[in-house]
Order: structure tokens, then C-alpha cells, then sequence
């Protein structure tokens, strides 16, 4: 999980560099009509953005005024430039420069022809191709295989396509894409190109050779691969990419290897969400509620002796440990099924297309492939201090920790940390977690906050301020028992922290496994700071042909649907000529802690830095949920929150719930979120009757009346 972002920035960009003419608009405003005007006088094709019937206008507007500093509209761009507002777009027409920005100079030149010329002169290489065409794939699919850059303008995605067509029809006398041009000159259809490929030249044609650093005589031909796609990590991504691939009829394999933890764990396929994730995280998270269901049973007149409730920490590690090794083999099957190759081999580039791959026993074998996709996920991350490694323990170990863990010291305030802080405390251990500084960096802070309060108010201690320096062995685990350590460390105000722990958990972050599978091999750029793979709004990475989904996509959520979302609209895009791409914006997520967080979209601080203090309306309401009502479970901890663009219609851009059932209240509020839903369309919708999600269509306390949230019940 991963702190909730937005692209509206991307959305604005992408209206400004996909179109020729853009003008951000009003309908009412008469300046805008006069711009409008004067482009159809001249017969310029342009896309308008009428703020005040866009969703998301007034956001729109903020983000252009902090790009560009112009307060109003109309606001025009051509060619990605901004020309200005109103007087700008009249005094360029005056002085006869508007045509030639636009690409129509007065030599009749459309501005189709405009767009298609700047493509033609600014690219090395670039397809004029339809992305549903098979001839334009396989051109496509080889200049990938070449990694030689280009770019593509797919003419049955964009308005102006057709005119795009038509003019390339009458400047060259070719009917049909794809349409290649290399340096200006152009090559020809998928014919030409792959006849100049053949003939060696094509590489010689584009500078490839040089500029890349490939040995083109090194690469196979296009149709000699064993495979169209190799998959590198068999977790959530990598299998959701595969299995779809070859549903489409493509050759895969996918590799999938798990090193051991430095004290031993290993687990089988399926990556970290099914072994060492989400699976057994909320099947423990699920004991710890039943061991707090227990205390309040005999409120509802069960007659239930507290001392006869314990838990057996090894037969509950043995059942989860037992699904999983049961989904484990469904995934075997179903990679089966659907005629994938898997290896239970580790991967990495040794060439370009060429991977070696190494199994448990050192068995090396070498394959190739035409498509290469990366999702290995991440690891968690060792503090490097004396005896991080050789005494602690992380994620990756205790789901199947062969002893109770007992007095539990955990290291980090990430969701991961106080999920498992959260359920072993609820199991009836001893915990404590050592914070540096905040609690769930990236979340919404105010519930962050209230979520940590919770859990003190639980019995977790909370060592704040604090990181550890030093952990010592003082004894062995043995015989079904925990050991003993010792963990020193420093308070932030020199003070000096020492406590005995039996098990200490460290979460204090995850590092993406990139860095030993040869990406420096073919040239694949890293971010340097995390270890993750940039990539485009279609996961590819710098080298065309190289993708990457998942935990190890930079800038995108670690999140298990997220990662299988993009895994499956990729693979149906390389093999399938979809165009749709993952959409990363108001992704929901739940924070599984003993009282569960679920959000969408903007925390309050992110709302109020993206939109202005004075645009945003927060609506909350304390809850006290029925089922707790007689079991005499604190009041006024629960909580629902709105956060509203008062500059959109009172949009609902945040949403943040603390309570039982997190994760399903959540989930269909998130489909409300991506229609735009406003706080009027809340208020519309009736309730559900006694429920806590009924909160969010009765919430009507504003923050900013400063009246107090307290007091809500079903
Ligand atoms: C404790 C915990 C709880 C979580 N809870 C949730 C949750 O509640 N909800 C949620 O949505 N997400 C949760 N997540 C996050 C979720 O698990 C990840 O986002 C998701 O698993 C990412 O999928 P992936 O395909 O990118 O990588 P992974 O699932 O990590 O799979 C990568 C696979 O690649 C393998 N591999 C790596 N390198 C190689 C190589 N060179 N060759 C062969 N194989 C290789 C790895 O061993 C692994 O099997 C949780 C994560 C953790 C750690």
C-alpha cells in the first residue's frame, strides 16, 4: 500500500501535448468566444476544455494558473506553447505569426498537415500506424525488438487522425498505414520496413547502431524468440500479465524465484501479496478480531469464561501456511491451464532478449524473448545496524514463524508496521513499536494520527522519537519458544532507549528487486533514489520493449489490484491491440490496523496544497457503531470524513473512514469517487440501515464550523 495520489496534472498535460490547438475555456465567457472565432474563421481544428462544464474544472484552472501564472481564460496552447489569453491569440492572428504557429501556413497546409510535418521533423523515427491494425503492430513489435526509439501517432485515437491521413495520402500517394519516416525521408508500409530491416539498413537508417550501443547483428530475428514474453516475478503483476498474455495467444514463460530471508523463509508462487502480503496479514488481522469478538460475547448473552478463550499461535500459523500452500498450487494449475511456461528460476538480462535463468540448484539455462516484463517486487529493508540481520525478523517471517513471537518490539510507523503491531497485539502479546517520526507517511495525518491514538489506547506502547542502534543476542529461540535480544537506541533528544525484546519486527520500508537482473545489461533506467523503474503511461520503460508493473513501477501504488490491473490491460495492449491504459487516480485502499482505515483520493494537507485552503469543505462525524453499542467498545472513535472542492460544485476529492470493515465500506464509495460524485449526490443517496457507511449520506457538520464531530451513532 502506498500513500494516494492524483494525475490531474497529467490529465492537463496530456490535453496540451496531444493536441495541435488546445484552448481552456468558459462557455459563458465572451473573450473565449471571440478566440473560438476567430480559429474557425481560419478553419484551425482546436480542442476546448469548457472549464464550467468540465468535473474537475476549477481544479483544472488552479493547476493552469500555478503552470502558467495567467489567472484567466481563455488560455491557448499550440503545439504544447502557450500563446496566452484572449488578446495574446488576437494580436498573434494580426501579426500573421497564428497560422505559422499552428502548422497552417497560408500555403493551405492544414493543421492536420501541421501536426503531422512537426512529428515528421522532430522524430528520428515515427509510425503513423492504427493501433488496432496488425501490419502497424508488426512494424511497431520491430523497431521495439531493435530498441530503437520512435514515436507513433495512432491516427484512430485521435480526432484529428482522419485529417492526419488524408494529408500524409496526398503528400506521399500512400493509402494506408503504417507509414514509416526515418530522419525526415519517408521509408514506406510494413513491407518497406521490414524488407529494409532485412536488408540490414533499417538500423543503419535510424543511427541506431551508434546511438544505442546495439550490436545489431547480436539481435535474433524478429520471429527466431522462444518466447513473445518472458515475465520476470510470479506475484500478483507477473501472473495477471502472463495468464492474459497467453490467453491472447502469446508464447510466455514466466520466472518466478523467491530468495530466502537472511534467517531462512522461503515461500512458494505467487509473490509477496499471497505469502508473505495481504493473504496472511488479513487471515491474522481476522484472528485478532475474533479474539476481541470473544471479550464481548457475553454482552450479547453468551456465557463464555475469558480464561478458557487462549490462542494457539503455532495452529494458527499451521492453517493459514496450510491456504496458502493450497493457492500456491492453484496458481501452478492455472499457469498450467492457460499453457504458460513457469520456471522456478531466478532471472536476469545477460543481452538484449536473452535472459539467463539460474534454479535453486544453479541450473543455468538461457532463453530469449521478444517482450520482456519486470514485476519482482520488493523486499523489506534492513536498518544497517550491528545485528539487524542476524536477530530480527521482518514480514517476510512472520507468517510463518514457527514460535509465538511474545514481547514484540516493531521498528517503523508504516502501514505494515502497525498492521502487525495491531493484530499481535489483539492476539494478546506484548508490543511495543518504535516510531522515528510520523505514522503512516503519505496517508491523511489527521486519521494517521487517530489510528495510532487508537492503538495506544489498546495497550501498544509506543516508543516515539526513537531508533534502534544496536539489537544483541542474549538467547537462542528453541523448542517452540523465542529467543531473547537486547535492542539499544536514541531518542531524537540524545537520550538513550534499552529494552529486552523476544522478537523484533522491522518495517521500516520495502526496496524493489532491480538491482541484481541485469538492467544495466540493456540499459534500463532506475530512479537511483528507490531502485524503481520509470515508466510511461503505458509501463513501458526507456527500453521499449522492457516493461514494468507493480511494486517496482516508480510513482505507482504498491498495491496487489493495482499491480494486477496494469499487469492484465498491458499484456491485452502487446498482444490483444487494446489501447486502455491502468488509470492510477483515486485508487482506494485499507489500512487493516486493529481499527481499520479505508481512503480514497486527497488527505486533508495534499486537498488543501492542491486546491487552496479556502476551496476545500471537510464534513465529519464521530460514529459509534451498533454492534459496539452494548458491548461498551469506546465511543467516538470511529469516524467519517469528506473532503469537498468547494470550487467544483462541493466534489468530493477525499475520503476517509476509521472502523469496523474498512476495506468493504470503502471499496463502492471508490466507483462514486471516479464518476465525480459531489456532495449533493452523498446527501442524495439513502442509507442503509444500521450500518457505520450510512454516516457518509448524513454527514453534516462542517470542520470549519468548528462544531463538535462527537456524538454520532446508527
Ligand atoms: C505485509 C504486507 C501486507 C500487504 N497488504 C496488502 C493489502 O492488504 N492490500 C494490497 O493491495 N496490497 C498489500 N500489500 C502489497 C502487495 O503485496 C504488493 O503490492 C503486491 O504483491 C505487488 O505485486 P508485484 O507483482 O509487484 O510483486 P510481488 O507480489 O512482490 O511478486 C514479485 C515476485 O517476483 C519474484 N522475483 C523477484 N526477483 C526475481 C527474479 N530475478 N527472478 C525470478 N523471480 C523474481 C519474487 O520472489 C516474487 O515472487 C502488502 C504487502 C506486504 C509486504
Amino acid at each position: 500500500m502506498a500513500p494516494i495520489v492524483t494525475n490531474l496534472e497529467e490529465i492537463v498535460e496530456g490535453y496540451i501535448s496531444k493536441n495541435n490547438v488546445m484552448i481552456f475555456s468558459k462557455s459563458y465567457c465572451p473573450f473565449c468566444t471571440k478566440v473560438k472565432n476567430l480559429f474557425d474563421s481560419l478553419s484551425v481544428k482546436y480542442e476546448v476544455l469548457e472549464l464550467d462544464h468540465a468535473e474537475n474544472g476549477e481544479d483544472v484552472q488552479k493547476y493552469l494558473i500555478e503552470k502558467t501564472g495567467q489567472k484567466t481564460v481563455p488560455m491557448t496552447f499550440i503545439k504544447g506553447e502557450l500563446l496566452g489569453g484572449c488578446d495574446d491569440t488576437m494580436k498573434a492572428n494580426a501579426e500573421n505569426r497564428l497560422l505559422r504557429l499552428v502548422g497552417s501556413a497560408q500555403n493551405g497546409v492544414s493543421a492536420a498537415g501541421g501536426v503531422a510535418e512537426a512529428a515528421i521533423k522532430d522524430n528520428n523515427v515515427v509510425v503513423f500506424s492504427k493501433s488496432f491494425c496488425p501490419f502497424c503492430t508488426k512494424v511497431k513489435d520491430l523497431l521495439d525488438s531493435l530498441h530503437v526509439k520512435y514515436e507513433v501517432l495512432e491516427l484512430d485515437q485521435r480526432d484529428d487522425g482522419s485529417d492526419i491521413q488524408a494529408y500524409l495520402v496526398e503528400k506521399t500517394g500512400q493509402k494506408t498505414v503504417p507509414m514509416t519516416f526515418i530522419k525526415g525521408t519517408r521509408l514506406g508500409g510494413c513491407d518497406d520496413t521490414l524488407k529494409a530491416h532485412a536488408e540490414g539498413r533499417l538500423l543503419d537508417m535510424a543511427g541506431a547502431t551508434e546511438s544505442n550501443g546495439i550490436d545489431a547483428s547480436a539481435i535474433l530475428d524478429l520471429d527466431s524468440y522462444q518466447y513473445d514474453l518472458v515475465v520476470i516475478g510470479g506475484g500478483s503483476g507477473g501472473l495477471a500479465a502472463s495468464k492474459e498474455a497467453a490467453t491472447l495467444g502469446a508464447r510466455v514463460a514466466v520466472l518466478d524465484y523467491v530468495c530466502p530471508t537472511p534467517l531462512g523463509a522461503t515461500w512458494g508462487l505467487g509473490g509477496t501479496c499471497v505469502n508473505v502480503g495481504c493473504i496472511p496479514k488479513k487471515l491474522m488481522h481476522q484472528a485478532a478480531l475474533l479474539g476481541e469478538a470473544a471479550k464481548n460475547m457475553k454482552h450479547f448473552g453468551w456465557e463464555v469464561k475469558e480464561e478458557n478463550v487462549t490462542h494457539n499461535w503455532q495452529a494458527m500459523v499451521s492453517n493459514i501456511q496450510d491456504y496458502i500452500k493450497s493457492l500456491n498450487w492453484g496458481y501452478r494449475v492455472a499457469l498450467q491451464d492457460k499453457n504458460v511456461k513457469y520456471l522456478n528460476a531466478y532471472g536476469e538480462f545477460i543481452d538484449h532478449h536473452r535472459l539467463k535463468t539460474t534454479t535453486k540448484r544453479g541450473k543455468v539455462t538461457e532463453i530469449t524473448a521478444k517482450h520482456v516484463i519486470l514485476a519482482t517486487g520488493g523486499r523489506p529493508r534492513y536498518p544497517d545496524i550491528p545485528g539487524a540481520k542476524e536477530f530480527c525478523i521482518t514480514s517476510d517471517d512472520i507468517f510463518s514463524l514457527p514460535y509465538p513471537p511474545k514481547k514484540t518490539l516493531i521498528i517503523g510507523a508504516s502501514y505494515i508496521a502497525l498492521e502487525c503491531g495491531g493484530f499481535l497485539h489483539g492476539l494478546g502479546y506484548d508490543v511495543s513499536v518504535m516510531v522515528r517520526s510520523i505514522f503512516l507517511r503519505g496517508f491523511d495525518q489527521d486519521m494517521a494520527g487517530q489510528v495510532g491514538e487508537y492503538m495506544e489506547n489498546e495497550g501498544v506502547k509506543f516508543v516515539k522519537k526513537c531508533v534502534p542502534t544496536q539489537v544483541e543476542k542474549i538467547a537462542d529461540p528453541q523448542d517452540g519458544e523465542p529467543g531473547l535480544f537486547k535492542v539499544t537506541g536514541k531518542y531524537t533528544n540524545g537520550d538513550d532507549f534499552s529494552d529486552q525484546f523476544n522478537t523484533i519486527l522491522l518495517a521500516i520500508g520495502r526496496d524493489a528487486c532491480t538491482d541484481k537482473i541485469g538492467l544495466d545489461k540493456v540499459g534500463v533506467t532506475v530512479n537511483s533514489k528507490n531502485l524503481k523503474v520509470p515508466t510511461d503511461d503505458r509501463e513501458r520503460s526507456n527500453v521499449p520493449y522492457v516493461h514494468a508493473i507493480g511494486d517496482i513501477n516508480d510513482g505507482k501504488l504498491e498495491l496487489t489490484p493495482v499491480a494486477i490491473q496494469a499487469g492484465r490491460l498491458l499484456a491485452q495492449r502487446l498482444f490483444g491491440g487494446a489501447s486502455d491504459v491502468c488509470d492510477y487516480v483515486n485508487v482506494p485502499t485499507t489500512v487493516f490496523t486493529p481499527l481499520e482505515y479505508g481512503a480514497i483520493g486527497f488527505s486533508e494537507e495534499d486537498a488543501v496544497k492542491f486546491f487552496g485552503e479556502d476551496n476545500i469543505e471537510i464534513y465529519h462525524q464521530k460514529l459509534w457503531p451498533l454492534e459496539w453499542t452494548i458491548a461498551h467498545r469506546p465511543e467516538n472513535v470511529c469516524y467519517a470524513k469528506l473532503i469537498c472542492n468547494k470550487a467544483n460544485k462541493n466534489r468530493v476529492v477525499g475520503f476517509h473512514y476509521l472502523g469496523p470493515n474498512a476495506g468493504e465500506v470503502t471499496q463502492g464509495y471508490a466507483i462514486a469517487m471516479k464518476l465525480g460524485a459531489t456532495k449533493k449526490h452523498f446527501d442524495e443517496t439513502v442509507g442503509i440501515h444500521p450500518t457505520c457507511s450510512e454516516t457518509f449520506t448524513t454527514l453534516a457538520i462542517t470542520k470549519s464550523s468548528g462544531q463538535s464531530a462527537d456524538g454520532g451513532g446508527c
